[in-house]
């Protein structure tokens, strides 16, 4: 039994297919899934995709850096009224991007707002971190202890792992484990405890080998899985269920 722990099942390219998506997801032993929101639009259609399959599709509600130069109060209100109002099971995806070129000041100050709401609905987070890993420590050891907190697409490498621990994260690992250039993805799992391990797709992203250019989707999470799996010496099925049962603890489904 596996959790996608970070997929985008709005996401036209996965939308478009959905009950193939979830069958074939079945059929590779994925129990749940946890679509993310990144926006006021994508919240509210991940919202609406979780209510559909209750039980088994969870939802979050979040504000993705790459979307700062957009979000404007109302934009901002109503990912918040959203956050109040449609039960997600965490605050995400939120954090910073130093790879896309939008507004780092505005990122922070959206972060930290983001991270508010966290605290004031008692839920998780679930942080997108590109190319920003010193100020997404920085900022989270700052406003966010206590919360329960989750590395998404785990890409900082085996040495920023002791901090990152420091904060209580889990770390959830993504398709480029599996890539032949994944190796500090690789170094980064064998340092992480199993207790701090999580698997996601990040579909309709980040497709691990052999399907590497293709569209991604739930189902390939038992890749990722197997890699992992093979990295720190496990079957398939201990890794399986304990992710799984770190994945459950933390979104409390
Ligand atoms: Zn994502």
């Amino acid at each position: 039994m596996l959790i996608d722990s970070h997929c985008h099942l709005d996401d036209e390219r996965l939308a478009a297919d959905e009950e193939f998506v979830l069958q074939r997801a079945g059929a590779a032993g994925v129990e749940y899934l946890v679509t993310i929101g990144t926006d006021e639009k994508t919240s509210a259609a991940a919202a609406k995709i979780a209510s559909r399959h209750p039980g088994r599709i969870f939802h979050t509600v979040g504000a993705h850096p790459s979307d700062v130069d957009r979000f404007g109060e109302a934009e901002l209100s109503e990912i918040e009224r959203l956050a109040h109002e449609t039960g997600p099971k965490a605050i995400g995806e939120v954090g910073l991007d130093y790879y896309h070129d939008s507004n780092r000041e505005k990122q922070a100050v959206v972060f930290e707002r983001m991270i508010n709401l966290a605290r004031q609905l008692s839920l998780p987070l679930v942080i997108h971190d590109r190319d920003a890993h010193e100020d997404i420590y920085r900022i989270l050891s700052e406003k966010a202890r206590g919360l329960k907190i989750m590395m998404h697409c785990y890409s900082a490498g085996p040495s920023f792992v002791d901090r990152f621990m420091e904060l209580g994260c889990l770390f959830s690992i993504a398709g480029p484990v599996t890539f032949k250039n994944g190796q500090d993805h690789r170094d980064a799992v064998v340092k992480i405890p199993l207790d701090r391990l999580v698997v996601e797709t990040d579909s309709p992203y980040l497709t691990p080998h052999p399907h590497r250019g293709e569209r991604n989707e739930p189902a390939y999470v038992k890749l990722t899985a197997e890699k992992v799996a093979e990295v720190k010496g496990l079957g398939l099925e201990e890794l399986a269920e304990r992710t799984t049962q770190n994945a459950r603890k933390f979104f409390a489904i």
